[in-house]
């Protein structure tokens, strides 16, 4: 398994604000790599700095190996990239547009070859329609087409998925399987979703502030070791002091009071238990540390920007 990128303590500040704070982390050959973060954590400004659009304060990116501020041309030939909203020409069509940036990009290319990318996207039968006239959807994946038609080997996508319908973010889910699972591609998809990154990365960074929270494998970050029960009753301190006078009291968590983790496999038990104590359940709700966490990082900043308006 060989490093595609190295990020090492890499920094942006934007006068004295630092949007990337001292971040490092590896995408290997192959993955599909979740970078997560709220808005406003700093995923594009490292998706920049990656591509070279904007300089590091300090820190280092290599890419295949190499120190990207010095192998520019040779990195980005093997590079595609599609950040936040595609830049499309809207009055031409989607084939002239793909023919454009392959053009632009020096390579020859075929009519069929270009078509083959349409259709790999999904758009052969929108090829001659102008791409002004296309939804959201179909204005992302065109651009994922753009980022694809010089053969790269590692994909970038910033939040490919923002602004689509639900079936344009499933459209998107499986392009990407296929990139990775069939073109053999390495791709690095960012997102403020959790849901999202968890159904088609392997592995997974989530950053807030710059800084790294957590990074490892999906598999590990969503291990079912880790629910968090949450349960709201009809008389919740009662429930809490039956808890705590049962096996379950090992489980509940310190700083709520009616919050459990355990594994998943021992929830419909703890339900039996607290039904056989006669409690009255309005809800019983499990879900993942990592989500639970995740959410807690988005309510708190809502609250900063509650805050400041
Ligand atoms: P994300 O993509 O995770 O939503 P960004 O990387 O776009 O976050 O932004 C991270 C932080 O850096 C934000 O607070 C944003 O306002 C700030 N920022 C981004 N670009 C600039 C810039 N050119 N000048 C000043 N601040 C910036
Ligand atoms: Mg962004």
């Amino acid at each position: 398994m060989s490093a595609i990128v190295s990020v090492d303590n890499l920094v942006k500040q934007f006068g004295n604000f630092t949007a990337v704070d001292g971040l490092s982390f590896t995408v290997n050959e192959g993955d599909v790599y979740g970078f997560l973060g709220q808005n406003g954590a700093g995923k594009s400004t490292t998706i920049r700095m990656m591509l070279t659009l904007i300089k590091p304060t300090a820190g280092s990116i290599k890419i295949f190996g190499k120190e990207i501020l010095h192998h520019r041309s040779d990195i980005l030939r093997q590079t595609g990239a599609m950040i936040e909203r595609p830049d499309l020409y809207k009055y031409l069509s989607a084939y002239n547009n793909l023919s454009i940036f392959a053009k632009m990009s020096g390579i020859k290319v075929s009519k069929k070859l270009l078509m083959d990318q349409l259709e790999m996207v999904g758009l052969q039968e929108a090829a001659d329609k102008k791409a002004g006239v296309f939804s959201q959807g179909m204005k992302q994946r065109l651009g994922i087409a753009v980022a694809l038609v010089h053969n790269p080997k590692l994909i970038i996508l910033d939040e490919p998925t923002n602004g689509l319908d639900p079936q344009g973010i499933a459209d998107m889910r499986n392009l990407i399987l296929r990139l990775s699972n069939e073109m053999g591609k390495t791709v690095i998809i960012s997102s403020h979703l959790l849901s999202e990154v968890e159904q088609i990365a392997n592995r997974m960074i989530i950053i807030d502030r710059g800084k790294k929270i957590v990074e490892g494998s999906v598999e590990e970050l969503l291990d079912p070791e880790h629910t968090v029960v949450d349960i709201d009753t009809t008389n919740n301190e009662a429930t809490q002091q039956l808890l705590a006078s049962s096996k379950w009291n090992d489980y509940l968590q310190a700083e709520k009071p009616l919050q459990l983790m355990m594994n998943k496999t021992q929830v419909p038990a703890l339900i039996n238990d607290l039904v056989a104590g006669n409690v009255q359940l309005l809800s019983v709700k499990a879900s993942h540390s990592l989500e639970n966490y995740f959410l807690s990082l988005t309510t708190r900043h809502e609250h900063v920007e509650a805050f400041a308006n």
